[in-house]
């Protein structure tokens, strides 16, 4: 008998799924990562260094943020922040809307 239901989408949700939803994986153990901005020298060397699979740091304005419902904490933005100034955050709270419009944008830009 075939099994037929492993690639069920809950267990694995993607980071569009992330998006439309604007909600966090469920089997995520660590919290999310939040940037100190009083310390951040906006390199933008986090952002690059995000894996593409969860993708959730952002310039907004003149700071970079991370978006804690994309933010799995794995944590490779902290091993390469040159000034140590990311930071776990266990107290996030949910993006706004008008963030989530513009990732919303993005995501699409980028398919
Ligand atoms: S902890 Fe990982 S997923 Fe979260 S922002 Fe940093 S690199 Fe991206
Ligand atoms: S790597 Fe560190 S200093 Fe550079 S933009 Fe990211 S959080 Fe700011």
């Amino acid at each position: 008998m075939p099994v037929e239901n492993s690639d069920s989408p809950a267990s694995a949700p993607g980071r569009n799924l992330r998006i439309a939803t604007r909600s966090r994986a469920d089997n995520w153990k660590k919290p999310p990562r939040r940037i100190e901005i009083s310390e951040c020298i906006t390199c933008d060397t986090c952002l690059r260094s995000c894996p593409e699979e969860f993708g959730a740091i952002f310039d907004r304005g003149l700071d970079v943020v991370i978006i804690p419902e994309l933010c799995s904490g794995c944590p490779s933005c902290v091993l390469e922040c040159p000034v140590d100034c990311i930071y776990v955050d266990e107290d996030w709270k949910p993006t706004d809307d008008a963030m989530w419009n513009h990732i919303e944008l993005t995501a699409e830009g980028a398919a």
